[in-house]
């Protein structure tokens, strides 16, 4: 079915960044970790909502949700992805805790099957390309083990300590993210019943929209949304999945610029991720950001704005 990304990649960088293939063990896991979240989602709006669903669960979810989705855009993506800039360890090790909150894999994996899929974006050998259909792009890729788990890529990442900490303990950074919200819950009303219902909201439907939210970075931005910049690829500017994923919907800017530390380059493309950057940066907790100049950025921009071609038609024409 699929000519593209499944064909064989370029020499070189599957070598640099192989991906694990399939494997029992983490075809478990990735069921675990993505369809039980989706399915007592689904439960807990049936069986909870008008009835057991306090403004403290809703409360948890949110912050949560925020402090996952911050830590996988700074943390993992921006910082150690692509080192768009830079932080003392203590800060390092804050983004990291709080994208390791969300359940998609240590540092290290997270970021050298991303850097495997800009070298290869759209080509064949990228870990989600879109050419190869949507669900494959927003997690059907998971599924068949398109993911970076050694390589010398993987090996340069781990040579940071704090990465290789957070790499290493993935596990109980899984159990603390359902399990805390839950502990919350307890505290604040006392009873076991608030218990659930906490790690119910806070954790595992929290979970489930922070992963649908990364995976339609890899699947809806690339096949929805404007192209301002040249780029050999699909990648889109999303605006709602700019609001929704802190910044990480304007993806086309990102193919043009993957090292910025910004991700929205216009005032009107909200950017969380950049605006909490902005606030670190004088305190000293983050510095040598990477910020492509308004020359950088007007020298890629497309010379005529045309609409992009589509899917797998638009790209063979
Ligand atoms: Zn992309
Ligand atoms: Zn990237």
């Amino acid at each position: 079915m699929s000519t593209t990304s499944q064909a064989t990649p370029p020499a070189g960088v599957d070598a640099t960044y192989p991906f694990i293939g399939h494997h029992r063990g983490h075809r478990t896991a990735v069921i675990l970790a993505a369809v039980v979240p989706f399915a007592l989602t689904i439960l807990a709006i049936a069986l909870l909502w008008g009835r057991h669903v306090t403004w403290l669960d809703l409360g948890l979810l949110v912050g949560l949700q925020a402090l996952a989705t911050l830590g996988i855009t700074l943390g993992y993506h921006r910082m150690t992805a692509h080192g768009a800039f830079k932080a003392p360890a203590p800060v390092r090790a804050v983004l990291l805790a709080m994208a390791a909150m969300s359940i998609e894999g240590g540092p290290a994996s997270w970021a050298a099957t991303h850097r495997r899929h800009h070298a290869l974006s759209d080509k064949p050998g990228d870990p989600h390309s879109p050419l190869d259909g949507l669900w494959h792009s927003h997690f059907g890729w998971l599924a068949k083990g398109n993911l970076v788990h050694s390589g010398p890529g993987h090996e340069r990442l781990m040579r940071d300590p704090v990465v290789r900490f957070f790499e290493k303990t993935q596990l109980a950074w899984v159990v603390a993210s359902i399990v805390l919200p839950g502990l919350v819950g307890l505290a604040v009303v006392g009873t076991w019943g608030a218990f659930w219902q906490a790690l119910l909201w806070g954790g595992v439907v929290r979970v489930f929209l922070v992963h649908h939210i990364t995976w339609s970075i890899n699947s809806i931005c690339h096949t929805v949304g404007t192209r301002p910049y040249e780029s050999p690829d699909t990648a889109r500017n999303n605006a709602l999945f700019g609001v929704l994923a802190f910044g990480e919907g304007w993806h086309n800017n990102h193919h043009a610029f993957p090292d910025s530390a910004y991700l929205g380059h216009r005032w009107y493309q909200v950017d969380l991720g950049k605006y909490v950057l902005l606030m670190l940066r004088p305190l000293r907790l983050v510095h040598d950001l990477r910020i492509p100049t308004k020359q950088q950025q007007a020298a890629r921009l497309r010379k005529k704005p045309t609409k992009a071609p589509r899917g797998r038609r638009g790209i063979a024409a």
